[in-house]
């Protein structure tokens, strides 16, 4: 998961990369980070630290932040591994100036470059993956910053929308599979913003140019764009599709398609396929909203809000002695008694993961007087964990990978349980190309090389 953005000729870089990182904050919120390089003093300065964008960045610390160029990251909290040292960016000094370094998605092959590196007496600092992209590009014996970010990239496997900065010269490139999202956007006073999301364009006023291509390289020199030498292709371009089931803002655009509107066209195929007879439509908030909303409206079903979350749930919460049941879920999600009391309710979500929140906001929607519970997922069961950037538990923990859905139906204690199919699902973006399924579908297209060769697959971002 995580987000990133790289702001490149304007001296306010780093109070727009920090703008773009609170648009993204969905992205992630463990921690947050900016490197700025200021070409006239030649400093590359950084902040880094665990908490949410606005809490991390004070004016104050922005002004430690002076430059042309900046560089943004902010890491979603994974299990184990979390200490500030995994914080992005990377910043180094290197033979050819000082370099920064954000990444967003998995390698697969992480694991197995640590090894090789490791044993020819690379000092790692960290745990994540991304730091071997820059041992790659440092121990690269080719000449020069570009042949040497060409030959760190060409031998990565797996995920990944990197920007790097090398002094006050910006590089951006997306794995030639294309998995996580990295668009363009042009800051109409000057500069050049590119961010995992169009909403970090928008928060800054940007005109949306256009995607990253999968497997394009791109030189950013002030404002002035260049293509370099493209990565070797791999086949198709799989962007990754649970972006647009769950992960990003329904307010972006990605790969051209308006993340609102695919999330609209599948609660309307949703609708199509598991009709319920039921009073009210309500959503999970707020990632189901959009598909629930479209679910109304092909059904006619009248849509209610009938679930209301808690935005300002920190990371650790005190759990009284007496709390009961389903203690989490309620931190997180009350439901409306007024809407929900003797009615029959189809309850939209986007997906069903392990299934345990759902069936606390069963038992939530159950004490508020809900009559029924229809349950309806706007996408296809979840069987295969993710190795490509999104948190997702093992296969083990997948609800969907050891029940079926009439046993998954009497686990979470509701009336009905129905999924959106995957042809479905892909009909709904068919504009929008390919995509990866591999968590619905287990078509893994990006070799897994570290799973194979019997390594630990790494899990961040
Ligand atoms: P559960 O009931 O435990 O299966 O959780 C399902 C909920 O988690 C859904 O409402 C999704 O919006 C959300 N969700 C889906 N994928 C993820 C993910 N990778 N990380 C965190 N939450 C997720």
């Amino acid at each position: 998961m995580c987000g990133i953005v790289a702001v490149s000729g304007t001296s306010e870089a780093s109070k727009l990369a920090f703008l773009g990182l609170h648009s993204l904050q969905h992205r992630g919120q463990e921690a947050a980070g900016i490197v700025a390089f200021d070409a006239a003093t030649g400093s590359c300065f950084r902040v880094r630290e665990a908490g949410l964008v606005s809490d991390v960045f004070t004016a104050a610390r922005l002004a430690e932040l002076p430059g042309e160029v900046a560089l943004g990251h902010i890491r979603y909290s994974t299990a184990g591994g979390s200490g500030l040292n995994n914080a992005q960016p990377i910043r180094v000094a290197y033979r050819e100036g000082q370099l920064a370094l954000v990444h967003n998605g998995n390698l697969t092959n992480a694991n197995e470059l640590r090894t090789r590196l490791v044993n020819e007496g690379a000092l790692f600092q960290s745990t994540i993956d991304t730091e071997v992209i820059v041992h790659l590009i440092a121990r690269s014996h080719r000449h020069g910053v570009e042949a040497q970010i060409d030959d760190a990239l060409s031998q990565l496997v797996g995920a990944f929308s990197v920007l790097i900065t090398v002094g006050d010269t910006l590089y951006a490139a997306r794995d030639p599979w294309g998995y996580r999202p990295l668009v363009i956007g042009h800051i109409p006073g000057g500069g050049i913003v590119i961010a995992s999301e169009t909403c970090a364009l928008d928060i800054v006023g940007a005109r949306f140019v256009r995607d990253v291509e999968p497997g394009e390289v791109l030189r950013v020199k002030g404002t002035e764009l260049t293509r370099l030498r493209p990565l070797p292709p791999e086949g198709m371009p799989q962007p990754c599709i649970f972006e647009l089931v769950y992960f990003a803002r329904p307010d972006t655009a990605l790969w051209g398609y308006s993340v609102d509107r695919a999330r609209r066209a599948c609660g309307r195929r949703l609708a199509d396929e598991q009709p319920a007879d039921a009073d009210i439509v309500i959503a999970v908030p707020d990632s189901a909203n959009s598909a629930a909303l479209g679910y109304s409206e092909q059904s006619g079903i009248a849509y209610e809000l009938g679930l209301i979350r808690n935005h300002y749930v920190g990371r650790t919460f005190i759990e009284p002695s007496q709390a009961g049941r389903d203690f989490k879920v309620r931190l997180k999600y009350n439901a409306v008694r007024e809407v929900l009391a003797g009615k029959r309710v189809v309850v939209v979500d986007d997906s069903l993961v392990r299934g345990t929140t759902s069936r606390g906001l069963v038992n939530l929607l159950r004490d508020a007087g809900a009559a029924e519970v229809h349950f309806r997922l706007a996408s296809p069961p979840v069987r295969h964990p993710c190795y490509y950037g999104i948190d997702m538990p093992t296969k083990e923990e997948l609800i969907a990978a050891n029940m079926t859905v009439e046993q998954i139906r009497a686990y979470l204690g509701v009336d009905s349980l129905g999924y959106l199919s995957l042809e479905g699902m892909l009909d709904c973006v068919s504009d929008a190309g390919s995509f990866c399924t591999a968590c619905f579908s287990g078509d893994y297209r990006a070799p897994l090389v570290d799973r194979d060769a019997g390594f630990a697959m790494s899990s961040h971002c």
